[in-house]
C-alpha cells in the first residue's frame, strides 16, 4: 500500500524545492491503493501504456521509417504464425479475421501514410501509426454499411500489434520513461498495471475505473497508490507538473503549495510506520476473541507476488488467476510447458497450504485472446469457462499443466483447479468431463500426475446463486467471486466511475444472496471460501465472518488489516450484526449499522474500510 522507502525519500526530498507556487488544484477521485505519492505528472496517451509522443531530429527520421517497416514485417510473421496456430485451435473459419489483418499490413498504401506522418511531423513511429489509425478509424465510423463499418476493429487490431513491437516489452519501457513519476492516464489495462515496478513509478491516476476493476486490484497487488475516476484527469495537468496522490482518501493535488507537500510528507511517514507496526503482527494467529482460526490466503496474478506470502504471512494463494500468464507469454496463450512451470512454482512455494488455480478468465474488462473480435458487452461475452468450453483445446491443456504440477511425493494434490464465471450446471459437468478426460489420457501416456484434484467453481452469477444447491452437489468447494456477483446482481458496472457509489457488496441484495450460497453450502456439506475484494475489507469481512465464511483469500497487502479486526471480534458478535444487517432494507442502513460497530472495535480499521 506504500511506495517503497527508497523511492519516496528520494522524491520528498526533491519536493522540499519543487514546491514553490502559490496555487494548487485539488480534484477528487477513488482512492483504489492506499498511500502518499509525491512526483511528477507523466501522462500516457493509451491503456496499454505505450504511446509516449517523441520529437524525432532531422537526421534519425530515415532510420524511424526503417524501424517502423521492420515492425511491418514482424507483425506480418506473427500474423503467420497466430494463423497456424489458430487453425490448430480453432476452426479454420475464423482464421478470415487475421487473413483480413495481414492484407492491411500488406498494403503499401497505409504504409506509406504512416511514413509521411513520421518524415513531416518528425514522430516516432508509434505516434505515427496511432495518428494514422485513428484517422482512419474516424473515417470508418462514417462508413454506412454495418459490415463494413465493423471492420475499423480490425484496423484498431492492427494498428494495436504494431505499436506493441515497436515498443516491445513496453511497460518495462515506461516504469523506465516515467521513472520517480506519477503515470496520469485516461485509463490503464490491469496487464499494464501489472508491469509496474513501484520501486520507479511511485503511483498513478486515471479517469476510468471503480474499486473492483481489474486495473484497481492490480494497484493493490503491486502496492502501488492509485487513484481512479478522476473526470477528465488528462486535461487538466500537464507533463513535470508537481502532482500529489492520496490512495487513501482519493485525492489528487496538482502543483501543491510547500505547506500541503510538508502535510503530506508527514503522513506518509506516520503510514510508513504503522505499516512497519502491521507487519511486527503478522506471527500472530488469525483467531477471533472467541477463539475460531480465519484462514487468510492470498490472491496472486503475477507469479512474482508470490514473496508477499512471506511478508504478510498468508496461508497459501486462495486464488491465482491464471489469465495474467497469457498478458506475460512470449506468443499467444502460454503453452503447457509454461503453464506448468508457473504451476509447479506455487505448488512447490505454498506447500501444505496449497493454490487455488482459477482456470483462464480471459474477456470481462481483463485480457483478449487475439484473433477474438472485441465484444460489445464483454462482460457477458464469451469469457472465462464460456471461452474454455468453447474452444476446449484451452482448458484441456491448461488442465494438464495443473494435473501434472499439482503432484507431491507424500500422494497430496498440493493445486486445485477452479472454474471462473460459471452460470450454468452443464458448464461444471463438461469441465468435469474434460478433466477426466485429460486424467485417461496422462494416465495412457505414462505422465506423472496428480489424481482427485479439487475442482471448485466460483459463484459469481445470480444464475450460480440460484442453482446454488445443485451446483453444490457438483462442486468439491465453492469460491465466492464478490467482485463479479456485485456487478452483476446489482447491475452496476464494476469498473465505471460514474457508478462506482452504486458498486457495494453491502447492499442487502447482495448480502442476502451470500447467505443463500453459504447455508446451501453447508446443507450440501461443502466447503466454501471468499476470493472477491469483499474479503480485504474490514466492514465487509464482519459481513462475511458472521455468515460463517472463515476462510478468506484477499489482495495481499489487506491481510494485516484483516488479521487485526480478526483478533478484535467475537465470532458469535459478528454472527449478530450480520443478521441484524441482513435484515435491512437500504444500502445505507447497513452503512451507518455496521458503522457504530466498528466505531467501536476502535479507529485503525477506518482508513482500511471502503463504503461503496
Ligand atoms: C470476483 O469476481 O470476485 C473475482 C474474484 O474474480 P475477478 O475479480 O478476477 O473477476
Ligand atoms: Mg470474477
Amino acid at each position: 500500500m506504500f511506495p517503497t522507502p527508497l523511492a519516496t525519500r528520494t522524491w520528498g526530498e526533491k519536493m522540499r524545492g519543487l514546491a514553490g507556487k502559490t496555487t494548487e488544484l485539488r480534484y477528487e477521485g477513488i482512492g483504489v491503493c492506499q498511500g502518499v505519492a509525491i512526483g511528477s505528472v507523466f501522462l500516457v496517451d493509451d491503456p496499454r501504456g505505450r504511446i509516449v509522443r517523441m520529437f524525432i531530429p532531422k537526421h534519425q527520421v530515415e532510420a524511424e521509417i526503417k524501424r517502423f517497416r521492420e515492425a511491418v514485417r514482424a507483425a506480418q510473421r506473427q500474423v503467420h504464425q497466430a494463423m497456424r496456430r489458430f487453425q490448430e485451435v480453432f476452426s479454420s473459419e475464423r482464421a478470415y479475421i487475421l487473413e483480413a489483418h495481414l492484407m492491411m499490413l500488406k498494403d503499401r498504401n497505409l504504409g506509406r501514410q504512416v511514413e509521411d506522418c513520421i518524415r513531416e511531423n518528425r514522430v516516432n513511429a508509434e505516434w505515427a501509426v496511432r495518428d494514422t489509425s485513428n484517422h482512419l478509424l474516424h473515417i470508418y465510423t462514417k462508413i454506412t454499411d454495418d459490415y463494413l463499418r465493423e471492420r475499423g476493429s480490425d484496423v484498431a487490431d492492427v494498428a494495436h500489434r504494431l505499436i506493441k513491437i515497436l515498443s516491445g516489452t513496453k511497460a518495462r519501457d515506461l516504469n523506465e520513461l516515467a521513472a520517480n513519476s506519477i503515470i496520469v492516464a485516461d485509463d490503464l489495462l490491469p496487464s499494464v498495471a501489472a508491469d509496474l515496478d513501484p520501486r520507479r513509478v511511485l503511483g498513478f491516476v486515471t479517469s476510468a475505473g471503480g474499486w473492483a476493476s481489474h486495473t484497481s486490484i492490480i494497484a493493490r497487488s503491486v502496492n502501488i497508490p492509485a487513484v481512479v475516476g478522476v473526470r477528465d484527469v488528462t486535461g487538466r495537468v500537464r507533463s513535470g507538473e508537481t502532482i500529489i496522490i492520496d490512495g487513501t482518501t482519493g485525492t489528487v493535488i496538482v502543483n501543491p503549495l510547500p505547506e500541503t507537500v510538508r502535510f503530506y510528507i508527514e503522513l506518509r511517514e506516520r503510514q510508513q510506520a504503522e505499516q512497519l507496526h502491521y507487519i511486527e503482527e503478522r506471527e500472530l494467529p488469525p483467531v477471533t476473541r472467541d477463539g475460531r482460526k480465519v484462514e487468510l490466503r492470498a490472491n496472486i496474478e503475477l507469479i512474482e507476488e508470490i514473496e508477499t506470502l512471506q511478508r504478510f504471512n498468508a496461508a497459501g494463494v486462495g486464488l491465482y488467476r491464471s489469465e495474467f500468464l497469457y498478458s506475460q507469454a512470449a506468443s499467444g496463450l502460454p503453452t503447457e510447458e509454461e503453464q506448468y512451470e508457473a504451476y509447479k512454482f506455487l505448488a512447490d512455494t505454498c506447500g501444505e497450504d496449497g493454490a487455488v488455480i482459477r482456470t483462464f478468465d480471459l474477456g470481462g474488462d481483463k485480457l483478449h485472446l487475439d484473433g477474438f473480435k472485441p465484444e460489445r458487452n464483454p462482460a457477458l461475452g464469451l469469457r472465462a469457462i464460456r471461452l474454455s468450453l468453447a474452444v476446449d483445446k484451452i482448458l484441456r491443456t491448461q488442465v494438464r499443466a495443473i494435473l501434472r504440477a499439482a503432484l507431491h511425493p507424500d500422494g497430496n494434490a498440493r493445486l486445485k483447479i477452479l472454474l471462473p464465471f460459471v452460470s450454468n450446471l452443464d458448464e461444471v459437468r463438461r469441465a468435469k468431463e474434460i478433466i477426466a478426460e485429460v486424467e485417461r489420457d496422462l494416465r495412457a501416456e505414462q505422465i506423472p500426475h496428480a489424481e482427485d484434484v479439487e475442482i471448485g467453481v466460483m459463484i459469481e452469477t445470480p444464475a450460480a446463486v440460484i442453482m446454488a444447491e445443485p451446483l453444490a452437489r457438483e462442486a468439491d468447494y465453492f469460491s465466492l467471486g464478490t467482485n463479479d456477483l456485485t456487478q452483476s446482481l446489482l447491475a452496476v458496472d464494476r469498473g465505471n466511475e460514474n457508478v462506482d457509489k452504486m458498486f457495494d457488496p453491502m447492499h442487502p441484495a447482495v448480502l442476502r444472496a451470500i447467505k443463500y450460497v453459504a447455508d446451501s453450502a453447508r446443507k450440501i456439506n461443502i466447503p466454501m471460501n471468499v476470493c472477491g475484494e469483499m474479503a480485504s475489507n474490514p466492514a465487509q469481512v464482519i459481513m462475511l465472518l458472521g455468515m460463517g465464511l472463515t476462510d478468506l483469500s484477499m489482495t495481499p497487502s489487506a491481510i494485516p488489516a484483516i488479521r487485526r479486526l480478526v483478533r478484535s471480534i467475537k465470532l458469535e458478535d459478528a454472527e449478530k450484526i450480520a443478521s441484524h444487517a441482513i435484515a435491512l432494507e437500504t444500502p445505507a442502513d447497513v452503512h451507518r449499522y455496521v458503522q457504530t460497530h466498528l466505531n467501536e472495535l476502535g479507529s485503525q480499521f477506518f482508513a482500511t474500510a471502503h463504503f461503496g
